[in-house]
This record gives structure tokens, sequence and C-alpha cells, in this order.
């Protein structure tokens, strides 16, 4: 998972991840759940639900939502979402259903149970923050119920009973035939309606897990299919106002995807990876959690549709980049805790740092090692999340963080994983290069665990560490344990200096607010009421480039007159100004009314920044080219 926040002038990134073990003790057990949903039948916005298990022979049985979904290590309570929750008997009587909590149902006359009905409402029509610190699903984790837009994130839908978590489920989805619907669960057909009007696909899950991890999207949708290798990509796209397309942003995936691809080499073994963009419009009901969700053969992500063409580029690279690798981790090497996952009461492994540290490492080093970024702009990405991370707190033990995930201080502390777990890895990788002569790295460690473990075997949390010792060096045991187990904030300079890096100043990429670091590129002046550019805009390469003069009063920005009293906002606003994105700006200059109409390109300035050490030596030298090109 990875939250996309951009809070003024913050820019944040933050990411999630997460199976169930059989029992085997009811006739039920051996037959398929039989599921439905329809999307004909909505009413007041919520979709008609059927779950039919098969007869109990149980006196009691539980049904239940998840509460916690794995790749989101937050409460989302999907229960909360059901209404009208009915168990019918075979002769379509009503039995006594006892709702537990808000995701819990027990039916005490179980042997006499033919099927659950109930109606499930969407998350996004409520939420306030995007599942963001709140009590509400992550977006990317939520269900859409729009006339022409349905996420059908199905783990928000359908449940799983106590004893039949290993069941294998079927599901039909009727839906209007015009239609679109993309999903990556086996379809075992479709029939038409006999008035033409509705279309049911059937689709089969293995378990219910494969449930979970199968999103769907259905509506009006716009899917671009297209091969990377031996991979077939489908990216489904909804813009509810039509601004971006699949083919648009189809460029950007396959150059990204492909990269990636050269990266992991034979690691992957996937067919078929689905993304599902849904771009928010900011309207009331509109999701607002950026970010994604990753599964094994998919993604969830939710962006703004505002972005320009360019912006939503950077923005899919940097997710969906994220998320693809969580193939290795914890998709392919993960503990118990995950594999046997309690959609209930989860329990957490320590090593958020290496699902998503090691992860957010990848999707950051990918990008220089294959090229597709030049060495400064990675060093840049380092320093930012060294930066983030000092905001955090750099003296918690990630190990304890991570097994208590849901509780404070932890929760708040979450982020971090996408910072300094991040910069955990980058130090790994530097000690595995150092130790080996630069043969090994952290991909390489991490594809023998792969080759160890897989997706069907967990892996002993409690013993990791000491795994990973004997796998690699001393080295890197005492740095996991000193780290990533102690609460020792890490001395980045040691690592750098490995590498031959060291700290110096040059352009580095800002925003059009700032020029570098905390510098504000305006002034005010309190008795006219005006806002000017100060001497500091001059630092900031955008606005050189545009000519402005320090002292230039701003009367309209993008057509909004700007005074001391809506600045916050019209300031604020220019925060999310992206590459690529059209902008007018009238300055008066002695008495002059002087416009700028251009296209935004990136804003640099001068500032404290790793660069290389003109005196590292070849062994400095030999150690970085291996560490960023192998
Ligand atoms: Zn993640």
């Amino acid at each position: 998972m990875k939250n996309y926040l951009a809070i003024l002038g913050l820019s944040i990134i933050l990411v999630g991840c997460g199976s169930a073990k059989p029992k085997v003790d009811d006739l039920a057990a051996n037959n398929p759940i039989e599921t439905s949903l329809d999307l004909t039948a909505v009413e007041d916005d919520k979709v008609p639900v059927t779950i039919n298990p098969g007869r109990f022979t149980a006196e009691t049985v539980t049904y239940r939502l998840p509460r916690v979904v794995q790749g989101t290590y937050s409460v989302s309570d999907f229960g909360k979402y059901v209404d009208d929750f009915k168990a019918l008997d075979y002769d379509g009587n009503e039995l006594e259903v006892a709702r537990v909590d808000d995701n819990t149902w027990t039916i005490t006359e179980a042997s006499k149970l033919d099927k659950l009905q109930y109606y499930v409402n969407d998350t996004f029509d409520i939420e306030t923050n995007g599942g963001i610190g709140g009590e509400q699903p992550f977006s990317p984790a939520g269900t859409n119920i729009e006339e022409d837009n349905y996420v059908l994130n199905l783990h928000g839908f359908i449940g799983y009973f106590d004893s039949l978590k290993n069941n294998q489920y079927a599901l039909d989805v009727t839906a209007p035939a015009t239609f679109v619907r993309t999903s990556a669960l086996e379809n075992k057909g479709t029939k038409s309606s006999p008035d033409g009007t509705s279309i049911t696909s059937s689709y089969f899950a293995q378990r219910y897990f494969d449930i979970t991890d199968n999103p769907m999207m259905y509506g009006k949708l716009d899917v671009e299919e297209f091969m990377v290798g031996d991979i077939k990509i489908v990216l489904s796209v909804y813009s509810p106002n039509g601004v971006h397309t699949a083919a648009s942003q189809k460029e950007t995936v396959y150059k990204m995807m492909q990269a990636q691809k050269d990266y992991l080499g034979d690691i992957n073994s996937t067919a078929r990876y689905d993304i599902y963009l849904y771009l928010s419009d900011g309207s009331e009901t509109a999701p607002k959690g950026m970010g994604a969700l990753e599964h094994h053969t998919s993604t969830v992500v939710v962006l703004p549709e505002s972005s320009s063409k360019e912006g939503l580029a950077a923005s899919i690279v940097d997710v969906v980049a994220h998320e693809f690798f969580h193939i290795v981790t914890p998709l392919s090497v993960h503990s118990e805790d995950v594999h046997y996952f309690d959609y209930n009461e989860p329990t957490f492994s320590k090593h958020l740092w290496m699902y998503e540290g090691v992860t957010e490492y990848f999707a950051q080093h990918f990008q220089v090692y294959e090229g597709l970024i030049e060495p400064n702009a990675f060093y840049n990405t380092i320093m930012s999340k060294i930066a983030t991370s000092k905001n955090l707190d750099d003296a918690m033990s990630f190990t304890i963080m991570s097994e208590n995930i849901l509780e404070e201080p932890y929760a708040s502390q979450y982020y971090n994983v996408y910072m300094k777990g991040a910069l955990i890895g980058m130090c790994i990788d530097i000690l595995m290069r150092k130790e080996s002569d630069g043969n090994r790295s952290l991909l390489s460690l991490m594809k023998e665990l792969s080759a160890k473990y897989g997706k069907e075997k967990p892996f002993n949390d409690d013993t990791l560490i000491e795994e990973i010792t004997e796998m690699s060096y001393l080295s890197v045991g005492a740095f996991l344990k000193t780290y990533v187990e102690g609460d020792v904030p890490i001395n980045y300079d040691e690592f750098f200096d490995m590498v031959g890096l060291t700290m110096g100043e040059s352009e580095v990429p800002t925003n059009y607010i700032f020029a570098g670091g905390q510098n504000i590129i305006f002034d005010a002046d309190q008795e006219k009421g005006q806002i000017f550019f100060s001497p500091v805009a001059l630092k900031n390469s955008f606005w050189a480039s545009q000519g402005i003069q320090a002292g230039d009063i701003i009367k309209r920005v993008n057509g909004a007159e700007l005074s001391l009293q809506n600045a916050q906002q019209v300031v604020g606003g220019m925060f999310a100004w992206q590459v690529g994105q059209d902008i007018t700006m009238e300055l008066e200059r002695n008495g002059e009314t002087i416009m700028i109409e251009t296209k935004l390109t990136q804003a640099t300035a001068k500032s404290k920044s790793l660069v290389e050490d003109e005196n590292a030596t070849d062994a400095q030298k030999a150690l970085r080219a291996a560490w960023l090109k192998g």
C-alpha cells in the first residue's frame, strides 16, 4: 500500500500489506459458497448481496466482514457498511441473528440456514479523510457505488464464515449490459438477461483470500491491454470528467513496467497484472485517500483527476512501481502473520521494514539502476526521505513499531516505513555490495529468500534476522540488530562515505512557493494589502526564467484576484501545481501590468544536497557504480 498525501508544501507518500488457516468441520465445508452482487438492483446507493453457504450441521455459525484487510495497517471495519442483514431458512423465514460487533453476526439455528441477504453501502461516500489516520478504509481498499462506476473491492461486500475460510467461492455479478467490466478473478462465463439489458458474469475464487486479493471495476471505464514481455498488463481507468484516458498513460506504464521487469529478472511469474486507476474529482462523494493498495496480481490506485498528464504519469510511476514490487515482499516473502492472516484479530509481523521499506527502496532504486533517472535525482529522493524521517521518531525500534502498528504511539509513526524503511533498505544494499565486491545486493538477497520461501511458505517472524545474517554477512546482521530491532538512529554519512558521496550544494527540485527548504518567495505589505515577490523568488529557477523582479506585485493567479484575505487559499493552491500545467499570473511593476502565461516547467533551487565526492577513491567509486548500476 502507499498513501500519497499532499498537504501544503509537505508532499508525503504512504503505502500497505497482508492469508487464512483451514478448518473442515461441516458439510458446508465441501461446497463452494455461492455469492451474488446485483448492480442492477441498487437501492439508496446500496448493493444487494446474497451469500449461500450450503447446509450446516453445526448449531451456531459466525459470519464476518473483515475488520482489517491485508496490505493496510489500520482498522477498516467493513461490517459497518452492511444494512438489513437477514438470515433465511429454506422456507424463506427469517432466522434469529445476533450482531456481536460491527463486523460479526452469529446465527444460532444454523442447521436451518439457507442463505444470508444484506445490503452494502459504499465507503467512498462517507469518507472524511480517506482512511488516513482515521476509522475508515483507506480509499484504495474501499468501495464505490455510483451510477457509472463501481469499485468492487470484494472484501467490502463479501464476508466469510469462521469455519469456512478455505472454501471455494462462486460469485455472480449482475450489471447493466452497457458496463465495461474488468476483473482478474477467473471468469466462468456470462449470461444475458432475457430482455438483454443486463449481463451476469460468473467468477470463481479458490478461497476467501482470493476474494480479497482480486478487486474488480465496473462501469464507464476506459481499458487498455498490452504486453510487457510475457506479462499482460490491463490498465482500467475511471476518469469521471473524461480528463484522462488509459491510452494517454499507457506509454508511461509500459516503460516503467519494462524497467521493473528488467530489474527483477527471473523472480516474477505473474501472467497478468491489473491496474485499476480511479481518478478522484474532489467532489463530496469522491475518495480522499490518494495512493494505492497491492494485491498479488493487481493494484487499486486512487489519484487526483485534476493532475496534468505529466503530473499523473509521475504519480503513477511513484505509486504503481511500489505496488508492483510488492510481488517480491510480502507477496513472495512473508511471515506466518501474513500467511494465516486473521481479518478480525490480526497479529502483525515485526518486519514492516522489509514489506514496505524494502519495497519502497526498490521502487526508487530501479529508476536509477535502469536509467530512467539520473543519479542526482536519486540522491535528492534519499535526502528528502532522510529529512522527513527526522521529523518522525527516529529513535523507535522498527520491529516493535511493526508488531504494534494498530496502536499508539506506533500507529502515527507508520508513515516512516516509506521513509526510514526505504533508507534501511538502502543501507543493507550498500553493505551487501561492499561485502561481496559488488556482486550481491539487497535484491539478490530478497531473491534468495523468495526461492527459500515463496508464496506458499511463510518464514518464522522471530528468527528472520538470524536467518538473513546466516545468508549474508555479520555486518548486515549487526545493522539489523542495532538500527532495526534497536532504536539507534542511523548515521547515514557512514554509508554515503562507503560509496564516495558527501554533503554539498546543488540545484534541487522545489515547488513554486519556495526556493529550496522553507524559503518562501512571497512577501506581504499589510498596509497596502499587497502580496509581492521577495528577492528569494529569483533563486527559484522557474520564476527567474519568467523574468519576474523582486517587488513585483501579484494581482491575479489563474484569473483569481489575490488579496491578504484569500492568500492562504490561493497560495495553498499553488502547492498543488504540477509540471505541464498551464498557468497565468498578472503582475504590477511600476504601475504597469505584466502578464505571465505559460506552461509550468520543473522549478529548482540551490540547496544542501548529496553530491559525488571529488576526492573519492577508486574503491569508493567502484562500490558506488556497483550500487547504482550493478
Ligand atoms: Zn506498500
